[in-house]
């Protein structure tokens, strides 16, 4: 039985009554991004069902289709929620403009607790400093050009390198686990380049950020650091938990067949793992991964390699 106190019991019996009735809308999503709750007027403007928990991606999708909610400028749906995957729910606080086919303007803001929750607080600004809207729009595309791999759409270097500057910056004992940190690079790229063409390889780097990306959990954060070399940051995920995630990954990009021609083309990836603990300097974190991933390659690619540097051992 949980115990409140008097204080929460108040918020809580007024909060209820009072989400019913407001304009502002409200919503809560859990880690996976499934809709945990929302109110009439969130449920209104996004077309959600009283019974129904859907995933966020789920809602964007069908009512893109049917071209309602929020207003999507781009042509490929599953290229746009792609990079927005790769950039929602990764740090603790974001607040945007956003347009819907009505023609209000909303200001959404997402809070993320730690345990991935995150809760949507979005008001009605149709009437506010509608003319300065062309300039913050475009902010905000060039914010997200900023952030974005051109060639994948996922989290470009700078974009992840900051998330994994963030979890080093969590305030931690020292030595005390932090999360993960996996580098994963494609094997034998160059010979797929040279043997398949540019185009080729093109799209299977497409083809692999797609795929990881469709498997990173909200709290985790994925993106491309340069050529076929990609990271992945898991803020307090233990070392078996990233394992197996990372394991699924491995399956999964081995099953795939992303080129026309020849169709039974397929290609792998080797991984390394390291730990990110406090008091760890990024550099020294990205050391102990990238050594693990080099001792994958050595050991035959299209595995993973965990760099198990025990906090006793090593420089410090
Ligand atoms: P290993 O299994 O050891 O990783 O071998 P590899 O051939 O993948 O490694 P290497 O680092 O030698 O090759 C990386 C190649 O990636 C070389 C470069 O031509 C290619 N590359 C880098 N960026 C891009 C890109 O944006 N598109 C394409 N098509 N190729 C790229
Ligand atoms: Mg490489
Ligand atoms: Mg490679």
């Amino acid at each position: 039985m949980i115990s409140l106190n008097n204080d929460t019991r108040k918020l809580l019996e007024q909060l209820g009554p009072m989400a019913a009735d407001t304009q502002v809308l409200i919503a809560l999503y859990d880690a996976e991004d499934r809709l945990q709750f929302a109110n009439p007027a969130f449920r209104s403007a996004f077309f959600i069902a009283t019974d129904q928990q859907p995933l966020w991606a789920d809602i964007m999708r069908c009512n893109y289709s049917l071209k309602r909610g929020t207003v999507i400028a781009a042509v490929n749906f599953e290229e746009w929620l792609r990079s927005t995957q790769s950039r929602r729910g990764k740090v603790s606080f974001r607040a945007f403009e956003t347009d819907l086919h009505d023609g209000r303007w909303l200001w959404m803001t997402e809070t993320v607790r730690e345990n991935g929750w995150m809760l949507c607080i979005a008001s009605d600004i149709t009437r506010i400093r509608a003319n300065e809207r062309d300039l913050r729009q475009d902010r905000d595309v060039a914010i997200k050009a900023a952030q974005t791999d051109e060639l994948t759409g996922v989290a470009n270097r700078r974009y992840v390198m900051a998330r994994l500057q963030e979890l080093l910056g969590v305030p931690a004992a020292a030595d005390q686990t932090l999360g993960c940190l996996a580098i994963f690079d494609i094997d034998n790229f160059k010979y797929i380049n040279d043997s398949l063409g540019h185009h080729a390889g093109d799209m299977i780097l497409r083809d692999f950020a797609g795929l990881i990306q469709a498997q990173v959990r909200r709290t985790d954060c994925f993106g491309r650091v340069g050529g076929e070399e990609f990271v992945l940051v898991m803020p307090r995920t233990s070392t078996d938990e990233a394992a197996s995630i990372i394991h699924c990954m491995l399956a999964i990009v081995r099953d795939s067949r992303p080129l026309p021609d020849p169709s039974d083309f397929s290609y792998t990836f080797s991984a390394g793992l390291a730990v990110a603990r406090g008091g760890d300097m990024l550099a020294e974190v990205y050391r102990r991964a990238d050594l693990a991933l080099y001792g994958a390659k050595v050991a035959g690619r299209d595995r993973l390699q965990i760099n198990i540097d025990s906090p006793s051992e090593g420089k410090r």
